[in-house]
């Protein structure tokens, strides 16, 4: 028989219920931050749930990838902060402040409770990626027709509660086979892009632009009534008529056909864009390079 005694580690008293009380604290605080994917949440129940461990006045959430800058609280001289990653995925930047310095302990503490959020904040980070994806055309980094049907239905059952004006912009671009047949693929993708922003440069912050399909835009338009809807429209339009692309050694023109149509109180999503859709045909009928309204 062997007598041979298995390796202790000796844990204190003191010791052990200052690492029961950590360990309390990790698993209170990994369960409420399980209980969102926004980082905006995330790191306020973050600051929250350590409060009374790390007091703090105030902090700040960074992330560049979202466009997100949260400042909350109290701005103080003093802070520490940590930039956030986590196999190489960036999560963001994080700042405590408050008016005393942190000590050493207490930043032991935060960075082993920091530990809590890395993970809730890499999977907001992948559902705000996927969400994304699905939402988004990476071409012209707009927003895809998905997104559109999600979002219109949503503007009709507003603007009809609530009586308020809605239009709607099919734009096609006008024989824009032949840019692909002429200069290639690739400067057909680089019009695209370029098309896009155009159409950006001229709306207002509001009104949201969509990619449809192919070479087809549309532009949705809250609080927007006819008038307002057919001057936007001529904007766009003369826009990319007054815009030259250049790619490589050539240089082009690009024009485009636009439909508009307005919300009547009967109206159906479908009937609000088969409209505008039958009125962008017109333009190409009556000879590309106008608007029309229907
Ligand atoms: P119209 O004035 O009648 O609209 O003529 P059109 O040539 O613009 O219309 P048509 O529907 O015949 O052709 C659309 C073209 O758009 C065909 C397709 O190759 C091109 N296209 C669609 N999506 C893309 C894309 O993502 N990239 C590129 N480069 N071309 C695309
Ligand atoms: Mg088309
Ligand atoms: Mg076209």
């Amino acid at each position: 028989m062997s007598n041979k005694v298995a390796n202790l580690a000796l844990v204190s008293n003191v010791t052990f219920e200052a690492s029961k009380a950590v360990n309390l604290h990790h698993y209170d605080l990994s369960s409420a931050l399980q209980t969102s994917l926004e980082f905006n949440q995330l790191v306020t129940i973050f600051s929250e749930k350590i409060q009374s461990l790390i007091p703090h006045s105030g902090f700040e959430y960074f992330n560049n990838e979202f466009g997100i800058a949260i400042k909350n609280g109290i701005i103080t001289r003093n802070s520490c902060s940590y930039a956030l990653k986590v196999e190489e995925q960036q999560l963001g930047e994080l700042k405590f402040m408050r008016r005393q310095k942190f000590d050493p302990k207490e930043m032991d503490l935060l960075e082993s409770l920091l530990c809590c959020l890395i993970y809730p904040l890499k999977n907001a980070t992948l559902y705000h990626q996927a969400i994304d994806m699905a939402f988004n055309d990476p071409l012209t980094n707009t927003r895809n027709r998905t997104s559109f049907n999600e979002c219109l239905k949503r503007e009709i059952q507003l603007a009809h509660r609530n009586h308020l004006d809605l239009a709607v912009i099919f734009l096609d671009i006008d024989h824009f086979k032949r840019v692909n047949d002429i200069y290639g693929h690739q400067c057909g993708d680089s019009a695209l892009v370029a098309v896009a922003k155009w159409i950006k440069e001229s709306i207002r912050g509001s009104d949201i632009l969509y990619r449809y399909g192919g070479e087809e835009f549309v532009i949705l338009l809250s609080d927007t009534d006819k008038e307002g809807a057919a001057l936007l429209a001529e904007r766009i339009r003369s826009n990319i008529e007054n815009h030259t692309l250049a790619f490589d050694m050539d240089t082009l023109k690009l024009t485009a056909s636009l439909g508009i149509s307005h919300l009547r109180s009967d109206d159906h999503a479908e009937q609000l864009v088969s409209r505008a859709d039958e009125a962008m045909y017109t333009a190409k009928k009556l000879g590309r390079n106008r608007v029309v309204m229907r």
